[in-house]
Parts: structure tokens; sequence; C-alpha cells
């Protein structure tokens, strides 16, 4: 079966193909055959396309289009011509995964889109502006491709949708139930994803586990995964809520938000610029949203990238604990994304005040040699903390076979 994903954004488009054929196992992440990518922001009334194949053949061009469902094409096309060409034809494509961001209450697990799950995505578009008419888009300008291949919808908000009520809703008024004002959580696909493989690398029932989930990328949040379920998140209504981040501010007290818009007059698109763009680690550091050069200047003795870090560490903890109370218990800690996978400044930091649970990290020298998806906990740790690369298009690509080929 070969299998095409998409991840359909406002400034850039990501696919990548798996080409299950000769598979007979489907229980690890097997290496997409081609990736491709559209940076919209690369130069204006411009797109670049990137395609490469896993043998290493790749194109880069950059081509005079504007219209995202002719990029889209056009990134497709590389998929049957010139140097990344993986397929002799488009019709070897079974179905085509997409990730969309907000599925709202309903959409508890993946689907195969039709026209109600269209008009879903559509009329979830007040609560998510930036990603949900990508998505959209995306869906519709591969059915134009594709005409009558499946296409299956994975929502990033399904993994939180069975949270508790006392964890999902805002102490606002009542009201806000009505209106939709909720936790809705995000980065589901890659908590789930993250959850799952960790109870295989323990070797043991997800059932059975209470399992804290770090997604630290440019976009961060935690999950509280007891026996399967997300039970909590640090992601609310927005992506905003929660953890300090690249850009974004995480949580801050909102009267903050009515003296900006009181005393200077700050208006709705000012303040989301603000606290989406202009916040976290590089409003603090005032240098990059990047940790990497955060750090690198923190050890080259900068105060704002000092603080920064020690911020970012100081709420990732706080809340890690706050996850560890949903829980009632921690079995298993997982570190992923950009930060999670490759930090072990953020590993010691972050686990170092559990140690009271008797969890305890490998030596630090092995921690700087450790690479690919492992536990990091000492062998006499009682809580396992494992680092495992997120796989969300391998996700993804796992829901559509589970919808075309249910298991009986
Ligand atoms: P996105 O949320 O955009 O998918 P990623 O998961 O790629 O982001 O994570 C990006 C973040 O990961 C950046 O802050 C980057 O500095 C950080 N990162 C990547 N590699 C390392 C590393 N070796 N050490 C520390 N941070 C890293």
């Amino acid at each position: 079966m070969k299998i095409l994903v998409l991840n359909a954004g406002s400034s850039s488009h990501k696919s990548c193909l798996f080409d299950l054929t000769s598979r007979s196992s489907t229980d690890a992440a097997p290496i997409p055959v081609w990736r491709a990518a559209l940076d919209w922001t690369h130069q204006a009334d411009m797109v670049e396309l990137v395609a490469k194949t896993d043998t290493g053949d790749s194109v880069k061009e950059v081509l005079p289009i504007t219209d995202k469902a002719k990029g889209i094409a056009a990134m497709v096309q590389t998929l049957v011509q010139g140097p990344t060409q993986v397929l002799d034809d488009l019709s070897d494509i079974a179905v085509v995964g997409h990730r969309v961001v907000h599925g709202g209450r309903d959409y508890q697990a993946p689907v195969i889109v039709d026209a109600d799950v269209k008009a879903a995505i559509s009329s979830l578009i007040p609560l998510a502006p930036a990603h949900n008419p990508a998505n959209l888009q995306g869906i519709e300008a591969m059915a134009t491709i594709f005409e009558a291949v499946p296409q299956v919808a994975m929502f990033d908000t399904a993994f939180h949708a069975c949270m508790p009520d006392a964890a999902s809703t805002y102490p606002g008024p009542y009201d806000w139930i009505d209106q939709g004002i909720r936790r809705y959580g995000f980065h589901g696909i890659s908590h789930q994803y993250v959850a799952e493989r960790a109870a295989d690398l323990v070797g043991q029932d997800i059932a059975t586990l209470k399992i804290l989930t770090c997604h630290l990328g440019n976009g961060c949040s935690l999950a509280a995964v007891r026996h399967g379920y997300s039970v909590d998140t640090t992601m609310g209504f927005t992506p905003l809520d929660g953890l300090m981040m690249g850009s974004r501010s995480g949580s801050v007290d909102p009267g903050i938000l009515i003296h900006l818009m009181e005393q200077q007059h700050y208006t709705a698109d000012q303040l989301s610029t603000l606290l989406n763009k202009e916040s976290g680690l590089k409003g603090i550091s005032g240098l990059s949203n990047d940790m990497r050069l955060v750090v690198e200047a923190m050890e080259q003795g900068n105060y704002q990238a000092k603080l920064a870090v020690d911020m970012f560490i100081h709420r990732l903890r706080r809340e890690m604990g706050a996850m560890v109370a949903s829980l009632g218990g921690l079995d298993v800690v997982v570190f992923t994304a950009g930060i999670g996978e490759n930090s072990p400044l953020v590993w010691q930091r972050a686990c170092e005040p559990f140690e009271f649970l008797g969890l305890k990290l490998i030596s630090d020298n092995d921690l700087s040699q450790a690479a690919g998806d492992q536990d990091i906990a000492a062998a006499d740790s009682a809580v396992r903390v494992l680092v495992i690369h997120t796989q969300e298009e391998w996700a993804i690509a796992q829901a559509c076979i589970s919808l075309l080929q249910p298991t009986p």
C-alpha cells in the first residue's frame, strides 16, 4: 500500500510517501521513500519547492506560483517525474492522509473525509483561523488531483477530546461551555504516538501505565496520559496556553492583557502578534526562538539568554508537577520534538525536582552520547525516562491503514 501524507500550513506544506508494499510488519516507523515541502515565505509571488527521495535524489526550485492548490499539484508531480520520481503513476497511491489541527469536541479519532467532515473542519475555522482553512484547502487540492482516492483526516485535538470535564472546562461563566470555549489541547497526534511507543519500549500494556509526555519543539505542550487516555494537557483553547515556547508566551495572567488594552490601547491583532511571535524564548532572550542559539548565548554569559532558559525550565518543571498530580502517579516520562529529542541540559534540569519520586537519569556522559529512541533513566530508577522521536506522519499513515483495512 502506498500512502501519501500532507501537513498543510498557512506558510508551508510538507508531504511524504510511505511505500508499505514489501513490508511484512507495520510496527516500527518506516522511512518515507519521498519527502517534499513548499515554502511560501521564501520570496514574494513565488514558492520554493524541495523534494527528495530516500536514496538521496533531490530537486529544489523556485516556481512562479501563488495559488496553494497549484503549488500542491507541482509538489505531487515530483512523485512521477524528474530526479525524485518514485512512482510510475499517481494512481498507485491508495490513500491520502491529512493532519488537521482542530476537530472540536466531535472528532475523537481519525475519519475518512466526506462532505460532513469537510463541513465540520470549515465550521471550526473560528477556533483555528490560522490552520483549519489551510488544512481544508489541502484536502480540496488533493481531491482534485486524486479524485476518488480516499482521504483521511487525523486531528491534533482528537487525543485530548475525552479529557474529563473538570480538566477541560475553564473557570469563566458556565455559558462558555455552550460557546465552545474550553481546553481542547493540541499536539495530540504526537502525544498519542509517543505514549504508545513508550508502552512498547518499556514492554508494558499502555492500559496499566501513567505516562507524562513532553512535546518540546517550537511549540511546547505536556500531556498526562493515564491508561492510554489523555486526562490533562497544557495547551488549551488555543496553542498559546501552558508552557513557555519558542516565540509564544504560554500562560500569562489575563489581567496583563486587560492592562495593555486599557493603558496602551493594544488591539486584538497587536496582542496576538505580541503573545504568539514576540514572546517566549525569543521575547525574553531578545535573540532568537531557537533553543540552541539561546543556550549558546547563555554559555557566553548573556544574562537575558540565561533568564530565558531558567524560565523555560522553571515553567516546564511546574507544569510537569501539575501533570503528575493529574496522573496520580508516574511510571514513564517521555521527551520528544526538537528540544525534547536533543537537549541533555533540558532532560537533566527538567527531571531534577522529581528525584524525590525515585527518578534517576543515566550519567552525564551517557546522556551526552544518547541517540535514537532510548531509555535515559538509570537501571534502578523508579520512573522510566524515554527520548522518543515523534513520527506524526507515520501516525497519520497508520490511521489510514486502520481505516482502510479494519482489523476483523
Ligand atoms: P516545530 O515545533 O517547528 O516542529 P521542532 O520540533 O523542530 O519544531 O523543534 C525546534 C526546536 O528544537 C528549536 O528550539 C531548536 O533550537 C530545538 N533544537 C533542535 N535541535 C536541538 C539541540 N540539539 N539542542 C537543543 N535544542 C534543539
